[in-house]
Order: C-alpha cells, then structure tokens, then sequence
C-alpha cells in the first residue's frame, strides 16, 4: 500500500473528506450500470469512463478493490407507475417485436463493446437485474416486515413520509427537504391507488400486455428500478460498504431511495463515501436521448456526425474526458476535441522522447529539483478527489522538461539517475495504468505486433524517402496513397519524417 492521503468529496455531507476504507487495504465500490434498451451515448461513456479512472487509481494505490457494476435489464420504466408506465426493455421488446432478453443481449453488448474501445478495466462482478428477482422479493417482504411499505392490489409501495419521520436525514444525499417534497410532489391521480404522491413502488404489479414479469407472493409483476441497486451492492459488497457512484442526475430519486430501501430493511445507512460524477454536455447542452443531441461514441470514432468536423479516435475522447474533474461539467465540440487530440499528442511524445533517455548524473541541479516537485504534484492532485486535469498539468509541465531534455536544453548530467527512473516510472503509470491510455500515434512499439508495425513503418518511410532521392515521385505518391487508404498520415518534418493513424 502506497501512504497517501487520499481525500474524497462525498455527496452526503457536500464536502471532501479524508478516506479510510471499512477494512484496511480493502475497498468495496458499486456504479450504477446503464440500462440496456438502446446504445450508450458519450454522455453515459463519460460516468463509466471517469469511474474508470477512480478505479484505476485505487488500484495504482495498493487498494484490493471489488469494484461491482450493475447492468439494469428490467424494472428502468419510462414514465410514472401510475400512468400506465411501460418498462423500457419491455417497450423496445414490443416495438421491434422481439423478446426483451434479445434487447437486453444486443445492448449490453454494445454497452462492452464502447467501454473496452474506450479502455476501460472490467469490474470484478457485472451483477443483472433479471439475474436477481429472488434476492429483491426478499428485500421487499424485510421492508413490508419492518412496516415500511404496503400492499395495493398486487403491487407494493414504499411508505416515503413515515420513512422520512423517522429518519429525518431523507433528503440529506439530493438536498430535498421533507416538507417540499410532500408539497412540490404532484398530486394523486384519481386512479393513483399510492397512500402519497411520494411513495414509490418496490414491485409493481404487471399489466396483461406486459412482456418482462415475475411471480412474486404478491402475484405476477416486476421490481421496482431502485430495488436492484439496493440488493446488488449489498449483496456482493456487505451491508455497509465504502464507496458508491452514478451520475449525478441519479441522486434523486434513485440514490435517495436506495439508501431508505436499505435503512428500511436492515436499519443501517449502506454507504460511506457518495460520490458523483457530472454530465456531458453538446455545445453546452446536457447530452441526452430525449433531446436528440446524443453523440453515439462509433458516429465519433469512425467520423460520421454532422455536427463534427472528422473521426476522432476513442483514446481522443478519453483525453477529452481527463481534461475535466469529474464533478465539473465537459464539453463536447469539435474544437475542445481538436485541442484533446494535440494535447494528447504532445503527451504520447514526450513519453516516447523520455524512453529514450538515460541520465546519469549524480548532482542534483535545479531541474532535477523541479523534475521531483512535479511528480511529487501529479500523485497529489489525484489525492485530491481524483484531479486528473490538475495531474496532467503538471505531466505537461514535466513534458517541457522531458523535450528540453531530449533537445540538450538540458544538461542531462544534471539530472541523477534516480530522478530519471522516478520519471519514467511515473510518467508511465499515470499515462498507461491511471489515465488508462493506449499509445495510438505509432504502433506503441515493443515486441508483439505494434512493435512489428513500428518495424515496417520504418521500413516504409525509408523506402520513400529513397524514392524521393531519385526523384521516383510515382513510387513516393504510390506509398503516401496507399498509407492514406489505411489511415495512415505521414508528415514530413525537419527531424525526418513522422507517421500517425488517423
Ligand atoms: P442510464 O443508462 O440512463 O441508466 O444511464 C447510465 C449512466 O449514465 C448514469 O450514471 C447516468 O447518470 C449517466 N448519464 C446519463 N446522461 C449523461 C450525460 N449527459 N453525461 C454524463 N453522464 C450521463
Ligand atoms: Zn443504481
């Protein structure tokens, strides 16, 4: 274990708080997954993606982490129980006419597809909705034991305003206060057969034209949307554990009600550390499906949205992300995406100029002094709540360096041996294991096929400049073209030429 101090903003108490995990060295962390009824947008790719980030760096830290993502394939509903609301697999299951589970297959597919394009590490348990109707009957019946919700008609209720009165921190995680939320909650329906406008629904009682249905002792229906977060993270992670996550548009009603599903059942409050990330926005709008300025990340990566110039690589779009705070908002344009790609660029060199490196000095000058600052800065920006732009400010600062360096600006003699070896070490850790990068702009080098690749390239861009020697423009056109169709862009500097994909 790594001795940092770790410092984590949790949503609960609205301020940044030094983090100690339940069991030492031990970390339990639950995100909500997407729920799978149609592609994922980069909206929902950036949680994942910043998620991904904070997992990463607990691991970078020493931490043992059982990180547990759920996949939502029944129970998400479109519109209120009480208006006849449908769920959304359910729906798109009966306008395609296919079964729901072959919605659910294609999507959840789709859903892994993007996060391993965009580089994500796979959680430790990938737990389904469907694969836990038993587990969330049980919890339901706890709740109706413990006198925290009530039978109607086949469906069964949360009692939110008796909930609330006993515990009065029901509002505390979405800041909502009792009293507003009996009054801004809209009214019953005549038909609404709820108690109150507050109550949600546990298990809601199927209609006959319903595809997605279970029996349950309270006859055939389906669980309710913030049941499954309630059972899955307890289920796998304990009934308290350290650290749970979602958007930020998930604090109400879902993470509100999934902490009074818990304290109803069992009486303990599930979660130490709430944490949440912000939205994606399109040229400032918050993306999402309803008001169709979704981007689906394969538009992006193979260049076919009208509202970007060009196909933007998935590691493009990961740098993109970096370049926010998690709780800040990001956006999505052409031109912050052009400014990702070049920053990304300038990074990826200055690594590959590093490699290239080796000092060994022993006299520690003012540059090795300001080499070791800038590290020591990097680890402790992302101490302070994961500030990946902060920490890959100082990488930028330590590029300079690293180029002065490769340039002679810098007297490598200056620099000891020690600091160097910091510096790969770190550079490489925060490019490659915490940012969760992949070198695209060469073949990556080393021995297995991009290593290959870096080989013929070089072989190639040697051949054309042969070509060009002696004056044979037919063959160097032939080799620009051809490297073209397989996007592949060449640029001639005055250090040689250099090659990047598209
Ligand atoms: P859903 O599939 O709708 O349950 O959403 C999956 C995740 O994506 C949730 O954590 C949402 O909070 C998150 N999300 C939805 N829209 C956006 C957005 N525009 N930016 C960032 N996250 C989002
Ligand atoms: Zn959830």
């Amino acid at each position: 274990m790594k001795s940092h101090e770790l410092k984590i903003y949790n949503s609960l108490t609205r301020q940044k708080e030094i983090f100690k995990p339940l069991q030492e060295g031990h970390i339990g962390l639950y995100v909500c997954g997407p729920t799978v009824y149609n592609n994922v947008h980069l909206g929902n790719c950036r949680t994942f993606v910043n998620f991904d980030l904070i997992y990463r760096y607990l691991l970078h830290l020493g931490y043992k982490v059982r990180y547990v993502r759920n996949i939502t394939d029944a129970g998400h509903l479109v519109g209120d129980v009480d208006e006849g609301a449908e769920d959304k697999i359910g729906r798109m299951a009966r306008l395609e006419q296919i079964e729901p589970m072959e919605i659910v297959q294609r999507y959840t597919l789709d859903f892994k597809d993007k996060m391993q394009k965009l580089n994500t590490l796979a959680p430790s348990i990938e737990p389904t909705a469907t694969g836990h109707i038993v587990e969330q009957i049980e919890m339901v019946q706890e709740i109706l034991d413990k006198g925290f919700a009530y039978e109607r008609n086949g469906s069964v209720y949360f009692k939110t305003v008796e909930f609330a009165q006993k515990y009065p921190y029901y509002g505390q995680l979405s800041g909502k206060k009792l009293e507003d939320l009996l009054e801004t909650t809209r009214e019953l329906n005549k038909q609404d057969e709820k108690d109150h406008p507050a109550d949600f629904a546990l298990w809601v009682k199927a209609p006959k034209e319903h595809l997605m249905r279970w029996n349950s002792p309270w006859g055939e229906g389906f669980p309710g949307w913030h049941l499954e977060c309630s059972v899955m993270s307890t289920k796998y992670l304990g009934e308290k554990f350290d650290i749970h996550g979602g958007g930020m548009d998930l604090q109400f009603p879902h993470h509100e009600n999934e902490i009074a599903q818990n304290v109803g059942c069992c009486g303990v409050a599930p979660v130490q550390y709430w944490m949440h990330a912000n939205m994606l926005n399109m040229n400032g709008q918050k993306m999402s499906k309803s008001l169709g300025n979704s981007v689906e990340p394969d538009e992006l990566f193979n260049g076919t949205n009208k509202l970007l110039s060009k196909a933007y690589s998935p590691m493009i779009v990961r740098f993109l992300f970096l370049q926010s705070h998690y709780r800040s908002v990001s956006d999505l344009s052409d031109s912050a995406l052009l400014a990702a790609e070049k920053g990304y660029r300038r990074l990826m060199e200055a690594n590959r100029n590093l490699e290239a490196l080796h000092a060994g000095g022993s006299s520690s000058g003012e540059h090795d002094k300001h080499i070791r600052h800038l590290i020591k800065e990097a680890f402790a920006h992302m101490d302070d709540d994961f500030n990946a732009p902060r920490a890959l400010a100082s990488l930028f600062e330590l590029a300079t360096e690293i180029n002065k360096m490769k340039s002679g600006d810098i007297d490598l003699k200056h620099i000891s041996g020690d600091t160097m070896e910091s510096l790969k070490n770190t550079y490489h850790a925060f490019i490659f294991d915490i940012f969760g990068l992949k070198d695209e702009t060469h073949g990556g080098g080393g021995n297995g096929e991009a290593g290959v690749v870096d080989g013929l390239m070089d072989l190639v861009i040697a051949l054309r400049a042969k070509a060009r020697d002696n004056k044979d423009w037919g063959t160097s056109d032939q080799i620009r073209d051809t490297l073209q169709k397989l996007q592949i862009q060449l640029k001639d500097g005055k250090d040689g030429t250099s090659w990047t994909r598209q």
